[in-house]
């Protein structure tokens, strides 16, 4: 190039003017190829990343901490892929430079793999959730089938723990109130004991109070 001041050949990378001294501008162009290599070794990353994650996903203990690992830098690379994905764009559209068909068909790759992630996920968060659904369903119907007997209201004494009381009625009791240190449960009583609601109050697990009406 030459300098804007004396018109001097100067070296396309000079900061000032040989000849005047004048502080030159630089007009080197962000190229294409030179973001190439920056988005070669994101790709790389992503790419190993995605393996690692998918070899991993079901894994436990150790193979859960590399998963979750795996799963950050792979999240990371491809956020990085995407902006450089758009910044090679914006600059190969700037700088009327044809963008390669490989660098096109990995990008899908890429987004196909980010939509497919995003959709099993949510499947498996819905199918998790009904899962759950279900097994709250039986605990609760388990639940109402274990009553509570007159003699087993007398044989649960003060002292004991939750599992022990839990033992003798044969079935888990209602949680209706609970704070950071009780616990109160109810029980259904047997149609045949004469009582109308058993009550029951632990304390860090402790059986304190227990009452029938
Ligand atoms: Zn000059």
């Amino acid at each position: 190039m030459f300098c804007s001041k004396c018109g001097k050949e100067v070296n396309d990378n000079a900061a000032y003017c040989r000849n005047c001294g004048n502080k030159l501008k630089n007009t080197k162009k962000y190229d294409f190829k030179s973001w190439m290599k920056n988005f070669k070794i994101v790709l790389i990353i992503s790419i190993i990343g995605m393996i690692i994650t998918a070899l991993t996903s079901s894994g436990t203990g150790f193979i859960n901490v590399i998963w979750q690992i795996s799963r950050i830098v792979t999240i990371l690379a491809i956020s990085i892929d995407i902006i450089l994905f758009l910044v090679c764009t914006v600059i190969s559209i700037k700088n009327k430079e044809k963008v390669p068909i490989w660098f096109t068909i990995i990008q899908g790759i890429i987004l196909a793999f980010i939509i497919i992630n995003a959709i099993a996920g949510y499947i498996d968060k819905k199918q998790k959730e009904r899962i759950e659904e279900n097994i709250k369903n039986y605990n609760y119907q388990t639940k109402n089938s274990s009553y509570i007997t007159l003699d087993e209201f007398n044989e649960v004494q003060i002292g004991m723990t939750y599992d022990e009381v839990v033992e003798i009625i044969g079935g888990e009791g209602d949680l209706i109130v609970q704070d950071a240190y009780t616990q109160t449960y109810s029980w259904e009583p047997a149609s045949s004991s004469d009582m109308y609601s058993v009550t029951m109050t632990f304390n860090n697990g402790i059986l304190s109070s227990k009452m029938k009406i």
